[in-house]
């Protein structure tokens, strides 16, 4: 199987794992930078990420052009290349609307990193405001290569930048730890809320403790665990590549 083959079937099977494990609703998406050509990606067409198959899955240059194909796009797909183009490091970008992320998109309580799981999303999450730059009476979605520049600049060299009033888009090095962050990005968010409802101070992670999780690599056996048993029960364990659940 080439390198754009595997690419392919894994970005399949982030989008069932992100779907089937609440992160992502039907509009939410998940993308990941071609493996051959960095000034590409591989997004779906728009389609809930439950229903993505491998013929569903489109080349687009980072000003979010289709790449021989006319199949409807994404409309927010502008935010997947503005942070490919702002980070080189970048290998996969995920944008959803996970409920129980919501309310910190609207407040001016931090969303913090609060169970060890969730670590990757970082000690800092920025908050964008689309009304800062693009006014009052947008219908808040990432339509532009302006738009989605905009909200990479927030993201800065963060890990997730909260939307707000809409979601999250969140970044990492490679897609199975992104789409790993992306599953506890919800349940610390879930987390958290519950703790500051219980009353008291909620804890947070040291910047320590999340430099060391971070330090881990990314697609070692024990992180790839989580992605071997989600994909297997989101249905597509036969595209896994033969690695094995460790
Ligand atoms: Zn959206």
């Amino acid at each position: 199987m080439s390198v754009l083959d595997r690419a392919v079937r894994d970005l399949v099977i982030a989008n069932r794992v992100l779907a089937n494990e609440g992160v992502l609703d039907a509009y939410g998406h998940v993308s990941v930078r071609h493996p051959d050509d960095p000034q590409r990606y591989l997004l779906s067409r728009s389609l809930g990420p439950e229903h993505v198959t491998p013929d569903d899955i489109v080349e687009f240059t980072l000003d979010g052009t289709a790449v021989s194909d006319d199949r409807p796009p994404y409309l927010e797909r502008f935010i997947h290349g503005a942070v490919y183009a702002a980070r080189p490091e970048v290998g996969a970008v995920v944008h959803g609307h996970t409920a129980a992320v919501l309310p910190y998109t609207i407040t001016d309580v931090p969303l913090r990193a609060v169970v060890h799981d969730a670590s990757d999303i970082g000690s800092h999450i920025p908050r964008w405001d689309i009304r800062e730059e693009f006014g009052d009476d947008t219908d808040m979605l990432v339509r532009s290569e302006e738009m989605g520049k905009s909200l990479a600049r927030r993201l800065g060299d963060h890990s997730v930048v909260l939307m707000r009033g809409h979601g999250f888009a969140a970044a990492g090095r490679s897609l199975v730890m992104t789409v790993r962050m992306c599953v506890y990005l919800g349940r610390n968010a879930q987390v958290q809320t519950i703790a500051a409802a219980a009353g008291g101070e909620v804890v947070a992670l040291t910047d320590g403790e999340i430099a060391a999780r971070r330090a881990y690599d990314p697609d070692s056996p024990a992180m790839r665990r989580g992605w071997n048993a989600w994909a297997e029960r989101a249905g597509c364990g036969h595209l896994l590549d033969g690695q094995g659940a460790p």
